[in-house]
């Protein structure tokens, strides 16, 4: 097993700059996701751990030894792609025991550490097929029996779930983890989909134009999101932004002024920074949300867009008057007798409200969540 640690890295490609110096240190045994939207640099920095991309700054270490030099094949890591890159000519049997055999082990060897990734995956029955007669799925877990055998010191998941339908993709999820428990291997797994990412990620990376945005555990991450991107980026559905103005700040408490002219309560929590007259970004999650049949403490009226039913479930979505976004409301299913345009009221939650200043940091959280 090994660490990763990764210090000012730098990627650039002729002249446009790609990642601007990553500080990033992952524990031995650590499942660490990099998620962010498309574009945002994070298969780049996988690639340049891999050793698959040069690095034009910056030091990374794997397991304690810098590694910036080292070649791909001496890095004790295996990769696992989105494509599954399986041979087709060759058996899954095949498939799996060929690192092992180019690595001149004998063949008694290699026999148990297939059989046993096999039997750790699943999929001792498909051992005799070819690529072509398996499903993407079972495709995606001999690519991963693959890596498996070679008993690496740090997985690599470039989105290995992406080209799988939604169903696979929940399931394989589960997988991952079990096999993570089972190895406690080092992994660092790459995708776009956050909730990929706050299913599976022990800790995560969130990635943004080259930078890393905020690093934490899923909860820290969803209760406390250092700005208004990583806020709006992990939950769906998204969080609610509304613009309001500071205009009473006492102890832990501020006033803020919404559009339309309601006066909120928010707790801002000990750090708060926020002054009077400050423009600020109110966030908020559409659980926290309640609707209410009459005004009362901390209530705005709203008037209701439409409605998505889900089933156990509804979406409310609703504007303030004045307020250009729809704000969502997670409500009982039964919301969905509510009509569009009625009026209603909307109850602020006083905790569980995010703040975050003009440039998009957060202010203050108020940081009573579970
Ligand atoms: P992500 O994995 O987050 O979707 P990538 O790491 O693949 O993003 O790409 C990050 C940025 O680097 C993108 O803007 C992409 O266009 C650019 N890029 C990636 N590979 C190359 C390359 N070989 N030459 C030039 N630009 C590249």
């Amino acid at each position: 097993m090994a660490s990763v640690s990764l210090k000012q890295i730098v990627k650039h490609y002729d002249k446009t700059a790609v990642l601007h110096g990553i500080d990033l240190d992952i524990a031995d045994g650590e499942l660490m996701v990099f998620v962010g939207p498309s574009g945002c640099g994070k298969s780049t920095l996988l690639r340049m751990i891999a050793g698959l991309e040069q690095i034009s700054g910056g030091d990374l270490h794997i397991g304690g030894i810098r590694a910036n030099d080292i070649a791909p094949a001496q890095r004790k890591l295996a990769m696992v792609f989105q494509s599954y890159a399986l041979y087709p000519h060759m058996t899954v049997y095949e498939n799996m025991a060929f690192a092992l055999k180019l690595a001149g082990h004998k063949a008694a060897a290699i026999d148990e550490a297939v059989q046993r990734a096999a039997a750790t995956l699943q999929i001792t029955q498909l051992l005799q097929r070819k690529p072509s007669e398996l499903s993407g799925g079972q495709r995606q877990r001999v690519a991963i029996g693959r890596a498996i055998v070679r008993t690496p010191e740090l997985f690599l998941f470039d989105e290995p779930l992406s080209n799988l339908d939604a169903s696979l993709r929940v399931q394989m999820r589960v997988e991952i983890s079990r096999l993570h428990r089972e190895l406690q291997t080092t992994m660092i797994y790459v995708t776009h989909d956050q909730v990929e990412a706050m299913t599976l990620g022990q800790r995560i990376a969130v990635f943004n134009g080259g930078r890393i945005e905020q690093v934490g555990t899923p909860h820290q991450l969803y209760n406390h999101p250092a700005n208004l991107f990583v806020a709006g980026f992990l939950g769906t559905p998204k969080m609610n932004f509304i613009s309001a103005e500071v205009i009473a700040s006492s102890g832990e408490q501020l006033n803020l002024l919404l559009p339309g002219g309601a006066i909120i309560a928010v707790a801002s929590g000990a750090r708060s920074k926020a002054s009077c007259g400050q423009r600020v970004t109110l966030g908020v999650r559409a659980e926290h949300l309640r609707l209410a049949p009459a005004a009362g403490h901390n209530t705005v009226e709203v008037r209701i867009g439409h409605i998505e039913y889900l089933g156990d479930q509804s979406i409310v979505y609703a504007s303030l008057d004045g307020g250009s976004e729809l704000i969502a409301i997670r409500a009982p299913a039964d919301a969905a007798a509510l009509q569009a345009g009625q009026r209603a009221y909307l109850q602020l939650p006083v905790l569980q409200c995010h703040i975050f200043d003009a440039s998009g940091q957060a202010l203050a959280s108020s940081a009573q969540h579970a």
